[in-house]
């Protein structure tokens, strides 16, 4: 970096240059061979290669392994409570439009606790990246059956194997009205995964990846045939895709696919295969924060606003 003040007190100078390490928190602290450090890593990328100035970047997160993830990124952050990432995230961007907005959650605290908090984010398409990490397991809480566990898996809540077939979060996601930009990658492919954090970013709206994460320590197995077969692996691809040749030299098979077409992005979100790829995307979906505009307040007028709301509601 240029400046060697640091990074979140040197806002008022303009030639600034942010190199991958100058976007580094603390010492990420998840376990070896745990794939959020795979994805830690394409982030600081990303951040580095948009030159996303740390003072206007944010990162929320709600509660599990990945929701760590503030700690370990050189931005603002908020590392909030389980299941309720998205509404923080929601009051960050409508009140502060101009910044960039991350939200990081596994699947315990996206598609459990904070299910309904997901649905209607999705449904207000407000702009900003949301990265969901996905170790089908509750990992910080040792083993417990989460909404994508798959079937069968023995876990420490259900001890004779988890009872129901797993819940699929791009077809959720895809089922949603309003939903703008959907895609699925993985920690293990870090050229497709640093490709699609680029679309995703560049998206305007909310835009939902799915990163399927290793989980060394409780689901060693669930994506073992993935990583080591790539012929079980669809790549998606498109001129309106995720771009990456070298992904597609490696992994075989190849399914052409329009992401604007929602019934086919559907359809091709269920099924046993692994599919990445940009499942669906269009931009003229509207935006909450477009459609409801938030009255530019002081501080001041912010207090006497909220006093004239609770004054009114008194009885
Ligand atoms: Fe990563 Fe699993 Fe360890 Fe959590 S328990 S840090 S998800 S390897």
């Amino acid at each position: 970096m240029s400046s060697p003040c640091s990074i979140l007190e040197c806002g008022t100078t303009d030639d600034r240059h942010f190199e991958m390490d100058d976007y580094a928190g603390t010492l990420a602290r998840w376990c070896p061979g745990c794939g959020d450090h795979a994805i830690l890593t394409a982030v600081h990328r990303l951040l580095a290669t948009e030159q996303l100035k740390p003072e206007n970047t944010v990162f929320v997160s709600g509660i599990g392994c990945s929701s760590r993830f503030p700690h370990y990124v050189e931005t603002y952050g908020f590392h909030g409570i389980h299941g309720r990432a998205l509404p923080i995230a929601t009051g960050v961007k409508l009140s502060r439009p101009e910044l960039d907005v991350f939200v990081t959650m596994g699947d315990g605290d996206c598609c459990s606790i904070g299910a309904g908090h997901w649905i209607h984010a999705i449904r207000y398409n407000i702009d900003m990246t949301v990265l969901l990490l996905d170790n089908n397991i509750y990992g910080l809480t040792k083993k417990q059956t989460s909404p994508t566990t798959p079937q069968g898996l023995i876990t420490n809540t259900q001890t004779k194997g988890s009872f129901l077939p797993p819940l699929d979060p791009l077809q959720t996601t895809l089922g949603v009205t309003n939903a703008s930009f959907v895609a699925q990658t993985a920690d293990w492919m870090p050229s497709h995964l640093a490709a699609t954090l680029q679309a995703a970013k560049e998206h305007k709206g909310f835009s939902f990846v799915r990163i399927l994460q290793r989980c060394p320590v409780f689901t060693p197995d669930v994506f073992t045939q993935a990583i080591k077969d790539p012929n079980v692996t669809d790549i998606l691809t498109h001129d309106d895709g995720i771009q990456d040749a070298s992904t597609e030299r490696i992994y075989k098979s190849h399914l052409f696919h329009d992401p604007s077409n929602i019934d086919e992005a559907r359809r091709l979100a269920g099924g046993d295969r692994t599919r990445v790829g940009l499942f669906f995307r269009n931009e003229s979906f509207p935006r909450y924060e477009e459609l409801r505009q938030v009255p530019k307040r002081t501080p001041e007028e912010k207090i006497a606003f909220i006093n004239a709301e609770l004054d009114r509601h008194a009885v």
